[in-house]
């Protein structure tokens, strides 16, 4: 979606500007808990004194109100509320008993169907993915073929005792692969490569599912299924506060760690660097990144496996990219006052409807009339310029 290395390097420079001065505010708080001038082998252990001290939060208190089928239909509830689109399940033989099958309708149009599969059990892959299994498209005949997709998670197993109780990350983690999940499965495109997440830019593709998560922390939506499983008190507003001010904790200094990983990787692809060069290039984008020297035997970038694996070369700033996508449209949402929001409704219409057909670029402009602002994602992290 970036169109040069022009727009990525500002864009991530522009960030660094604007977290810098609450970054060295998190340092001084970190600093008055050591007698001492802190050294980079320091920080994070007293950042996770502070972090105990000040921020933390009990999961297992949370807990409690997060059982899996309260959260998967308050999900369901709330994505009715915010789009208009339901899911029904339906009864049908599947691979597992806890798996479990839902169709999904636009407006009384049956439109997709998705498959639950969220218990860990042994001989189970670890970790949590959205399968895009068939993808929307018409053949030559003009017939229909509808969109299916799984959402695979690994949460604590449900038996006829134990309810299966979530962290409130595994409510994130769920969101978020919804998100990518109804991205594929509302698609209106006939043509099978562009259609759903198929052909979505790779600096966009993670846009549709960090614009659901960040919904997992607004009370509004919080309301509509955090309720205690035993006692069926409803989430209180002083829980939800923590749970914000817990994510985003030394999220500025956390933002500035990424920006230099982001650069370093970019950086690293625009000419052929040799010997001393790498380790120069490092140090160079550190003065602007790092507040505490690092250390001269710290050897990070013989280990940043990102700048040739999992195809990320020059492609680590798509993370920022993307969660600047999301935190504009997620904001443009919540100001409009969530379930009031025609914001909403366009988004279901152009880019969850609009696949990989056009680029991310012409979509976002449809939507929002205007190019991302990069402030809302400060905004979202807490950081105010
Ligand atoms: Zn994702």
């Amino acid at each position: 979606m970036a169109k040069d290395e022009h727009s990525v390097v500002g864009f991530l420079e522009k960030l660094i500007t604007n977290s810098y001065e609450q970054a060295k505010e998190e340092l001084k708080e970190v600093q008055k808990l050591s007698a001492e001038p802190l050294q980079s082998f320091d920080t994070a252990y007293y950042s996770e004194l502070l972090k105990k001290e000040k921020y933390d939060i009990d999961e297992e208190v949370y807990r409690a109100y997060f059982e899996q089928r309260n959260v998967v239909n308050g999900m369901f509830k709330f994505l009715n509320k915010l789009f208009g689109i339901s899911f029904k399940q339906i009864t049908e033989d599947l691979w597992h008993e806890k798996a479990f099958s839902y169709d999904l309708y636009v407006e009384d149009k049956l439109r997709a169907r998705l498959y639950l599969d969220l218990e860990a059990r042994e001989s189970k892959r670890g970790g949590a993915w959205m399968h895009n299994f068939q993808t929307h498209c018409t053949n030559e005949d003009g017939d229909e073929q509808l969109a299916s997709a799984f959402i695979v998670c690994n949460f604590p197993a449900s038996s006829d005792t134990n309810a299966s109780l979530l962290r409130h990350d595994d409510v994130v983690t769920l969101f978020h692969e919804m998100g990518h999940a109804i991205h594929h499965l509302l698609s209106n495109i006939n043509e099978n490569e562009v259609s759903g997440v198929n052909g979505v830019e790779w600096d966009a593709v993670e846009f549709p599912s960090q614009f659901l998560e960040n919904f997992a922390y607004e009370p509004k939506v919080l309301k509509l299924f955090a309720t205690h499983h035993e006692t069926n008190e409803i989430i209180s507003d002083e829980m939800i506060t923590k749970l914000v001010r817990s994510k985003n904790f030394l999220s500025a200094s956390a933002m500035l760690r990424q920006l230099e990983f982001s650069i370093f990787d970019f950086k690293l692809h625009s000419k052929i660097y040799q010997g001393d060069e790498v380790q120069n290039l490092l140090d160079s984008i550190r003065k602007k990144t790092s507040l505490i020297k690092t250390a001269s035997y710290n050897k990070f970038q013989n280990g940043f496996a990102h700048i040739f694996a999992g195809g990320y070369a020059a492609g680590y700033y798509s993370y920022k990219w993307a969660e600047v996508l999301s935190a504009d449209a997620f904001f443009s949402v919540v100001d409009e006052g969530i379930f009031d929001s025609t914001t909403a409704k366009k988004y279901l219409d152009i880019v969850l409807q609009g696949g990989g057909a056009k680029s991310m670029d012409t979509l976002f402009q449809e939507l929002m009339g205007r190019k991302a602002n990069p402030d809302n994602l400060l905004r979202l992290n807490g950081i105010f310029k």
